[in-house]
């Protein structure tokens, strides 16, 4: 495991250092890791190091979406971290860092992982497409986050079984239902089964816990409801600290936390 203290800046040098290995240009490797898995396997170089994977998913073109991000957003984090964090795909932010979670959703979750006892610094996040997938609307210059579909989750999909097989974390954190469903299944519902620890389907894990992703927090339509969700985030990753010192028996990277959030009781539905 990298050390607990590992900085955020050392690890933006890290990507950075694989971009510019790639910057010669996208070369597809001779061989692959899997030849049953998604059409990025094939641009999976055999054997990799997570950081060669990295440098590698820069030039991935597997699918369309590399015409549509600025540049691959690869994960990022200790290679033997203990939690990682799958997230859907790279934001507007993300996608012109380069790195993930990195905008307003990765502030919300480093403020999370803070207030359960967990270093940011010491855990790996991810997403399970690895470029920005997005729209125009009208004339608005945004670019609008659209959701990945099945085949280009299934085309990504080898990128993120590497960065597993790599890191081998105790607890994979799902953040949102693609991430969710991606792993867990099609039928899997983050609103009834989150913050539970699972059995990880995946061997190079041990458990599985999903949540809502942080944006969804940030989208929420009014303040009480804003609170209420951010309150119950942050319950969920008190659940993933608390599993690391329980299933693992240690505490490295797990701190004292601070108390866990109690969410606000919901209303009570209008009667009609
Ligand atoms: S989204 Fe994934 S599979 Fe598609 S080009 Fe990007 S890295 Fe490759």
């Amino acid at each position: 495991m990298a050390p607990i203290g590992t900085s955020l800046a050392a690890l933006r040098g890290d990507m950075a250092a694989r971009r510019e290995g790639s910057a010669s240009g996208a070369k597809r490797p001779a061989r692959a890791t899997r030849a049953d898995g998604g059409a990025a396997a094939e641009w999976i170089p055999a054997g990799a190091s997570l950081a060669a994977l990295g440098a590698a998913a820069m030039g991935c073109r597997a699918c369309h979406l590399w015409t549509l991000g600025t540049q691959t957003v690869f994960g990022e984090g200790p290679a033997r971290a203990r939690v990682m964090m799958v997230g859907e795909q790279p934001g507007d932010q993300e996608d012109r860092e380069g790195a993930p979670f990195v905008g307003p959703s990765g502030a919300l979750l480093a403020e999370g992982l803070a207030a359960a006892g967990l270093d940011r610094a010491s855990i790996y996040v991810t997403n399970v497409v690895k470029h920005f997938k997005w729209e125009r609307v009208g004339r608005s210059p945004r670019r609008i986050h659209k959701k990945p579909n099945a085949a280009e989750i299934r085309a990504c999909r080898p990128w993120l079984d590497a960065e597993i097989d790599r890191v081998r974390p105790s607890m994979i954190v799902c953040l949102g239902a693609t991430a969710a469903q991606a792993l867990l299944g099609r039928s899997f519902r983050v609103t009834g089964q989150r913050g539970i620890p699972l059995p990880s389907p995946i061997p190079a894990a041990r458990a599985v816990m999903a949540t809502v992703h942080p944006s969804a927090v940030l989208r929420a339509p009014d303040a009480a409801t804003r609170e209420r969700a951010r309150a119950e985030f942050f319950a969920d990753l008190h659940a993933v600290a608390d599993h690391l010192r329980t299933a693992d028996g240690e505490s490295g990277g797990v701190r004292a936390p601070g108390p866990a959030p109690t969410a606000p009781p919901r209303p009570a539905p209008r009667s009609a």
